[in-house]
């Protein structure tokens, strides 16, 4: 039997996929989400900051979106997608780990980022409650912690900068890495009393979920109500199997004949559900898009325009 061949596959079920998957459902498009339940932000007890939705979990919010996907015809697949190919320049096939193959004129991917942890034993006993990675998401619960930011560099010292909007307690611990801060930044860390220290971590401490503090190397502690990590994060690699190439900083850079579309991570799930509208919107009419290009997805130009 031939595969089932869609208008669109969309590769990723977050809030991006989803998002996008409704919108092109209800713009009548034929429309496959095909995702391997392997979501960046697992580990998190509660989003914070979706209006209508504070605490709300992650497999919750993906289950009202599936639900309302449903509604309007998408179909999802459980797999990962392996490769992608367009040999024939007609359709796509996502290629899956199981070997199945799914046939689409358009692929969106809309695959989330994955972060790079830090190795310190422990930490993911606390990881999502008390261990996070992003300012923006868990600053407001932050109020008044005392917090390690882990990591060197523009990174680790624009992370500290953020969350010193939520507290004044901050130590920058750059786990045994120079701290790689020019002087300027360094300048920036003094004005708010933020020192850095190098030593690395031996483990963190914690009492359930709730992380207590961190064993350094030198038999040195430090107490802590919150860690967080300042660490690059990656695309998974499908993006390069479709013949686009990936830059440091995570941005797709395109091959000549694909439209790039997402660069960077969409960083909380209000961003990523309207990027994904907005791709799914950009893909049925590319003007739309042109004024503010950050969409999540790689497609072909020439049967974008042809939509
Ligand atoms: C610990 C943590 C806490 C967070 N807390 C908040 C918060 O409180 N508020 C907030 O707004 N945001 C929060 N975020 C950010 C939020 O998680 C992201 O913005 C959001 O998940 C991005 O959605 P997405 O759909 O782009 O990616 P994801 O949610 O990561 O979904 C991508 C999906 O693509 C699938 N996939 C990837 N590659 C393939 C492949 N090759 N084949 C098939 N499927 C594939 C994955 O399995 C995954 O299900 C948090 C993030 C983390 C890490």
């Amino acid at each position: 039997m031939s595969p089932k061949r869609y208008d669109v596959a969309v590769v990723g079920g977050g809030p991006a996929g989803l998002c996008a998957g409704l919108w092109l459902a209800r713009y009548l498009h034929t429309v496959v989400v095909i995702d391997s339940g392997d979501p960046r932000n697992w580990e998190t007890r509660g989003i914070n900051g979706y209006l209508g939705h504070q605490g709300i979990r992650a497999p919750e919010l993906r289950a009202i979106g599936r639900e309302e996907c449903t509604k309007y015809g998408v179909d999802f697949v459980t797999g990962v997608v392996d490769t992608a190919v367009n040999e024939t320049g007609e359709l796509f096939a996502a290629c899956l780990r199981d070997g199945t193959t799914i046939e689409a004129n358009r692929i969106l991917l809309a695959i989330g980022i994955k972060d790079y942890w830090p190795d310190i034993a422990g930490l993911e006993r606390c990881y999502g409650e008390t261990v996070h990675v992003c300012p923006d998401c868990d600053g407001y619960e932050t109020r008044d912690k005392k917090t390690i930011v882990v990591g060197s560099g523009r990174k680790a010292v624009g992370l500290a900068l953020a969350l010193a909007t939520w507290t004044s307690k901050i130590v920058i611990c750059t786990n045994g890495e120079k701290p790689d801060m020019n002087q300027a930044l360094l300048d920036k860390l003094k004005v708010l009393n933020i020192p850095v220290l190098e030593a690395p971590i031996q483990r963190a401490v914690s009492e359930a979920s709730e992380i207590v503090g961190i064993e350094l190397e030198g038999a040195m502690s430090l107490d802590c109500e919150r860690l967080y990590f300042a660490r690059l994060q990656r695309f998974d690699l499908i993006c390069e199997l479709l013949g686009a190439r990936l830059v440091t900083g995570g941005h797709i850079l395109q091959r000549d004949d694909l439209r790039r579309a997402e660069a960077g991570d969409p960083p909380e799930h209000p961003l990523a559900a309207d990027r994904g509208r907005r791709s799914a919107l950009h893909l049925l009419d590319p003007a739309r898009g042109r004024a503010n290009l950050r969409l999540s997805g790689l497609v072909r130009k020439d049967r974008v325009a042809k939509c």
